[in-house]
């Protein structure tokens, strides 16, 4: 849905005030990069059929899809938070991630708001890295702000996909622009030297999970220079998520019907059965060796910039993905959340670090190699095999 200004005004938009914008994370997230999140809009225009957003348990208010609230006090309150005479603990390094859950950061109601973009202005004067994922391409809008935070402290631009089929696209996605033009963005964007990532998630189950799919997919994104590709499959919470999108599929893929109640046997969170996600990896699993392309954020894009602990857990979590992803068997996950436990810096209990939960011959021995080099040759290995 590309509304026009006046358009934008027809919707039903609540100007809410909001209490905090920065999310803080309890750890690192590994997949991000990021330590705090921020939403400035709850409710999304883009009215993906899939989004769970839709699901009660995000209290989303209004009906998904057309409904929008606007933290319209979002600047004031951010600006409040990022003040340093303000905080009681440092702000911690990593990317400040803009975008993700119930509502995209660049839908049509930025349009008129700019939130975003006044946000951006605010962490480009504080130095702040930057994270944003979307689907929308008036991204292009900031690029002023995105390269000056690029030059000071670093900028990635993702976009998330369920595939580059446009037609699948038109179904599932119809507020969003085509698969063609967010490529497009994303070679925008990889022109002014910015790292950007595709996000293929969700892939949508018999529909955009075939070989065939996923191959022209991951071809579309190797042929712009994506630098990573992160994936991940669908949930399909019961109420008005599964709802919504079961009505849409019955219209579409009248056959599909029996293969989702199958392997959508109403799990709490949504998930379909581990056999299916099993076979989706392997399948992306298989198709991505030809392709080379990093599947977790790789370390040039953050090496420099995370504290020595964070740095660690993450490549950990980095490499207990990459495992499990070519399914095998891995101890880091595990060591990776003992270790994100821990205040000291690593490198000052190096000495008892075998005696932290988790934590083996192997795993000290990458640990230390982290902290000597900023990474692991193990880990740089199967990052891009
Ligand atoms: S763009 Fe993201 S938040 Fe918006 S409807 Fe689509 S999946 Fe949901």
């Amino acid at each position: 849905m590309n509304c026009s200004p006046s358009e934008v005004n027809a919707l039903a938009i609540k100007e809410i005030e909001a209490k905090t914008i920065l999310r803080k994370h309890k750890k690192i997230d590994s997949w991000f990069l990021s330590r705090y999140g921020m939403n400035l809009y709850r409710g999304c225009i883009h009215n993906c059929v899939y989004c769970d957003g839709r699901a009660e348990g995000y209290y989303v208010d209004g009906e998904f899809g057309s409904d929008v609230a606007v933290k319209i006090n979002a600047l004031e309150v951010l600006r409040r938070e990022l003040d340093p005479k303000r905080k009681q603990t440092p702000f911690k390094p990593g990317y400040v991630m803009v975008g993700g859950g119930v509502g995209d950061s660049y839908q049509p109601v930025e349009e008129k708001y700019e939130l975003t973009r006044k946000t951006l202005s605010l962490l480009s004067e504080k130095k702040l890295p930057v994270h944003i994922l979307t689907k929308s391409t008036l991204v292009k809008r900031d690029v002023d702000i995105l390269e000056k935070i690029n030059e000071t402290s670093k900028a990635i631009v993702s976009f998330s996909f369920s595939s580059s089929d446009e037609k699948i696209n038109r179904i599932f996605e119809p507020g969003v622009p085509s698969p063609r033009k967010r490529l497009d963005t994303i070679s925008f964007f990889k022109d002014k030297g910015i790292a950007c990532g595709m996000f293929l998630l969700p892939v949508i189950p018999f529909i955009t999970d075939t070989n065939a799919v996923m191959d022209k997919t991951l071809q579309d994104a190797q042929d712009i220079g994506v630098d990573f590709i992160i994936f991940g499959g669908m949930t399909l919470k019961e109420g008005k998520q599964k709802e919504y999108f079961l009505n849409i599929l019955k219209r579409h893929y009248p056959k599909l019907m029996s293969e989702y109640q199958m392997i959508y046997r109403g799990s709490k969170w949504g998930e379909a059965i581990h056999e299916y996600y099993d076979q989706l990896h392997l399948t992306f699993h298989s198709l991505m060796k030809q392709y080379k392309i990093p599947t977790r954020i790789p370390p040039e894009l953050f090496k420099e910039m995370l504290s020595e602990n964070d740095l660690v857990v993450v490549i950990l979590e980095h490499l207990d993905y990459l495992l499990k992803l070519e399914g095998k068997k891995s101890p880091f996950g595990y060591a990776a959340y003992s270790l994100s436990q821990i205040q000291e810096p690593l490198s000052t209990i190096l000495h008892k670090v075998d005696t932290i939960k988790g934590v083996g011959k192997t795993t000290e021995k990458i640990i230390r190699e982290i902290l000597a080099t900023g990474s692991s040759t193990f880990y740089e290995h199967l990052l891009i095999r």
